[in-house]
């Protein structure tokens, strides 16, 4: 299953990726749930890796139920 619902709306890895960012990734894997809770609601927490670009990888999170997102460089 790669296809999860964020704040109601539909997102693929390369589009919840693009969430987290701001732009679109070059690649991106597949969404798990993180196992933490968003520090702003108790909601659900999602992390997909990423590479923004070719030189690096960034594991982003995003929470299901409101705005807030983080990301951590590699
Ligand atoms: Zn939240």
């Amino acid at each position: 299953m790669s296809n999860r619902v964020v704040e109601g709306r539909m997102v693929t890895a390369e589009s919840l990726a693009e969430l987290i960012e701001g732009e679109s990734p070059m690649e991106a894997t597949e969404i798990e749930d993180a196992d933490r809770e968003c520090p702003d609601c108790g909601g659900n927490v999602l992390t997909v890796g990423y590479m923004p670009s070719v030189t690096s990888f960034v594991t982003g999170y995003k929470c299901q139920d409101c705005e807030w997102h983080d990301s951590e460089a590699e």
